[in-house]
């Protein structure tokens, strides 16, 4: 941590970013990183490549937030990479050629499992409930204030991140920092209104469709969802929406592996791979997302198909035939 801190001090201008379709963690902690920065007197880029989710945009600062980065505001020394085990989850920001005239370090800060230890510097505690564990300990240590804005961000990055303080990763530390977080003016039934506040009717409809979908496997361990492009189109919803419904697979009795299979469009979950969702001999393009409930590591379940995550939440992405697909998921039972 010190060589971080002494390499941002030294810093001039820092990018701050985070994964593609971020979560509550992914943008509570950019947020709240790129706000320290900005108090430490240095010039900070807030980035992320995808379209923030409605739940999240009460955030303060929220529009410091770009998804393109251009013209002369591209000499950065600094990179900082949040709540991402691998590069490729914040996009094709690398990829851009000239992009980095000055060839940055990188800081990788993060609390999954799978993290790959890319970049300069590292700063992983996979027993962390949440990113913004780490960065409320980054803040700390750099003796920053803490004032509202930052602390509304990190207590909505552990809140999210531990599903309300009842995920395995909910531990002393949530709790401890979220009460500091209250005592500096964050107000919790806000947070959680804005959070879990209310539904479209589109919303509702794409529920009952994804609650339809689900098929269980022959020994009822294993559940799994479908979510098409084409319920998206029919309930008039967003890749957004489909936050949380894998938590109904999840909840049926003796399941130990919820599978939510996503089907995407242009704009959907992983659109930071390829830019275009095309069938290609009846293959589409999925994002996979897998839950348990502690007994089976879904982490190396989904590194084995490329992608990554924690003990108990993992995704990855994948293109498939829809029929393919489901067998080999479902074959994953016969090790289980
Ligand atoms: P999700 O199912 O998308 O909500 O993701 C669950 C967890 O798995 C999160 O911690 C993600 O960071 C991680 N994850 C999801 N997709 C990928 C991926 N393609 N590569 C690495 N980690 C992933
Ligand atoms: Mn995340
Ligand atoms: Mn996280």
């Amino acid at each position: 941590m010190e060589k971080i801190i002494r390499h941002l001090k030294n810093s001039e201008h820092v990018l701050v970013t985070s994964h593609v379709n971020p979560d509550g963690d992914a943008i509570g902690s950019l947020l709240a990183m790129g706000l320290s920065l900005d108090a430490l007197g240095k010039k900070t880029t807030f980035y992320n490549k995808s379209k923030i989710p409605t739940v999240y945009r009460f955030l303060p600062y929220l529009e410091r937030i770009v998804s393109k980065i251009e013209g002369r505001n591209r000499e950065f020394d600094t990179v900082i990479v949040l709540d991402c085990g691998n590069l490729q989850r914040v996009g094709d920001l690398f990829q851009s050629p000239n992009l980095f005239l000055r060839f940055p370090v990188i800081i990788n800060i993060d609390h999954h499992i799978t993290n790959t230890y890319f970049g300069d510097l590292q700063l992983i505690d996979t027993t962390a409930c949440a990113t913004a564990e780490i960065v409320y300990r980054l803040i700390r240590e750099m003796a920053v204030p803490v004032d509202k804005a930052i602390a509304t961000c990190i207590y909505t990055g552990i809140f999210t991140d531990t599903g309300s303080f009842r995920f395995s990763n909910t531990n002393k530390a949530a709790f401890e920092i979220c009460n500091e977080m209250v005592s500096v003016g964050v107000d919790p039934y806000n947070v959680a209104k804005n959070v879990y506040g209310t539904y479209s009717l589109g919303r509702i409809k794409l529920l009952n469709m994804a609650l339809d979908s689900i098929e269980l496997s022959y020994n009822g361990k294993l559940s799994m969802m479908t979510v098409t492009r084409r319920m998206l189109d029919e309930t008039g919803t967003q890749p957004e929406d489909v936050d949380g419904l894998i938590h109904y697979a999840r909840r049926i009795q003796n399941v130990k592996i919820a599978v939510l299979l996503q089907e995407y469009r242009n704009e959907g979950k992983t659109s930071d791979t390829s830019p275009k969702s095309k069938k290609i001999g009846g293959k589409k393009k999925f994002h996979v997302s897998l839950r348990s409930d502690g007994t089976v590591d879904v982490a190396t379940i989904a590194a084995d198909f490329g992608g990554g995550g924690h003990h108990t939440a993992a995704g990855f992405n994948t293109e498939s035939s829809i029929s393919d697909l489901k067998n080999r998921i479902f074959n994953l039972m016969f090790d289980v």
